[in-house]
């Protein structure tokens, strides 16, 4: 007897066998597990767990991404370089939470333009390193891989990678995530409310540049309401979760074929991206992003040639969708002017449409003499600046920003209008990878972006 059914059966095997084809590729920055026994245990159990995400709300992102795209939106994207198992508490969760929404507001202002707001929040948990090894003194250890893989406390019992934390990451993935849409479908980001938190903001002496605005913005509202808008709708707003892919068991176990479609997901967050370290053409991570249906990122450092651009925009977009593909350059303040036009100019050459972002974080990071990991404000904007002159001079859209922010009162990157200095630097530097922007830090730059959107 003939099953009806079988080609779909083959048709979702074979996509299953593609997912799995970066097993034979080069993988980069992978933990060295205990074990391989004990890592396919906590990979089964994850299997078996509910997704995070619904592969719907995957859909809707893309297509919000490709109104990016076509220069009608904004993406604002931020959060901690890492996330930790012990940050993830209802307070630091909404602090983070409101400030990105603080800044969307101010930069919706600023663009004339709907902001698709999203957190590196909810699975932000494993870092790519430059080095395997950590040294103190004569003690030599295993780097910290993000609390997903390890512990940050500076013994080889902690450092040791630990598979069990994989299904940790999950559910304190899981939490972060509940509390998210919380937040953001039960009335925490009604507009109004988000808005006087800003003009307690701009009231900060220290801040009275961004005064002017922020009344502007007061006027907008009260136009909006005089004219009868409806602020029950503007009570609740769509958030999105993304992190780096890094960690393939991870990734992979949370990878599902979607039953209305039958195409994979991979519903650890909404969106994912593949690091400057681990973005080989020829790699696991390309592959594997290759095969799932979200939109998918690309971190772009200085020494990125536009032939590896369209390498990378055929590997990951090859029906040219809009939404699907998102540059995020971070080439420093001081390379961007020079390396990003030839980028944009090849792309717009080609027939594809990508979302183009700046962060603005990871090509401006120094060390301090005290011996602190850090960034200067000044260059952050900068590097925003010079994103923002590259498209104008390309005739492309800039669409958005990346930023790594908390929404505490941290002292870990330099300046801004509380003035940190090296000295402060001590204060309260939590960080345990690189440092952000604090919540003041985070705003400013919102205002300073806006200026500059503004001025398009
Ligand atoms: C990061 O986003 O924290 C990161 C490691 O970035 P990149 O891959 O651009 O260095
Ligand atoms: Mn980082």
């Amino acid at each position: 007897m003939v099953d009806p059914s079988e080609p779909v059966v083959l048709a979702e095997q074979a996509v299953i066998d593609g997912l799995d084809h970066w097993r034979s590729l080069p993988v980069a920055q992978q933990p060295l597990w205990p074990s391989a026994e004990s890592v396919a245990r906590a990979s089964e159990e994850l299997s078996i767990l509910p997704p995070l995400v619904f592969a719907g709300e995957v859909d809707i992102l893309r297509e919000r991404l490709a109104s990016v795209a076509r220069g009608e939106a904004f993406l604002l994207q931020g959060g901690d370089c890492a996330e930790t198992f012990a940050a993830a508490t209802a307070n630091q969760i909404r602090d983070r939470v409101k400030t990105i929404l603080q800044m969307a507001v101010v930069l919706t202002y600023g663009a004339s333009m709907p902001v698709i707001k999203m957190g590196r929040m909810a699975g932000q948990f494993a870092k790519p390193r430059s080095s395997e090894t950590e040294t103190r003194g004569n003690v030599t250890l295993p780097a910290y891989r993000g609390d997903v893989v390890n512990g940050y406390d500076f013994t080889e019992e902690s450092r040791a990678a630990d598979p069990a934390r994989l299904v940790r990451g999950y559910h304190t993935a899981a939490s972060t995530l509940n509390l998210i849409r919380a937040f953001t479908q039960g009335g925490f980001a009604d507009l109004r409310q988000v808005h006087s938190w800003n003009q307690g903001f701009a009231r900060n002496p220290a801040n009275v540049r961004y005064e002017h605005m922020a009344r502007e913005i007061d006027r907008a509202i009260k136009f909006m309401m005089a004219c009868g808008a409806d602020f029950e709708a503007l009570k609740r707003t769509e958030f999105y979760t993304s992190h780096e892919a890094l960690l393939m068991d991870y990734e992979r176990p949370l990878t599902r074929i979607d039953s209305r479609t039958g195409t994979p997901y991979d519903t650890s967050a909404h969106f994912l991206w593949v690091g400057e370290r681990t973005r080989q053409i020829d790699g696991a991570h390309i592959d594997f992003l290759s095969r799932v249906r979200n939109p998918v990122g690309v971190k772009l450092g200085p020494t990125t040639t536009p032939r590896q651009v369209l390498e990378l925009v055929d590997r990951l977009d090859p029906e040219r969708e809009p939404g699907r593909l998102t540059f995020i350059t971070r080439m420093g303040a001081d390379r961007i002017r020079d390396v990003l036009p030839a980028l944009l100019e090849a792309v717009s050459a080609s027939d594809a449409t990508p979302v183009w972002v700046s962060d603005p974080m990871h090509g401006n990071g120094l060390t301090t003499p005290n011996g602190y990991k850090t960034r200067r404000f000044d260059d952050v904007v900068d590097e925003v600046i010079g994103f923002f002159e590259a498209h104008r001079g390309a005739g492309t859209h800039p669409g958005g920003i990346h930023i790594e922010l908390t929404g505490d009162d941290v002292t870990e990157c330099l300046g801004g209008s509380e003035q940190i200095d090296e000295s402060a630097l001590a204060t309260r530097y939590e960080s345990l990878c690189d440092p952000r922007l604090n919540h003041m830090q985070s705003l400013e730059l919102a205002f300073l972006v806006a200026e500059e959107l503004g001025a398009r």
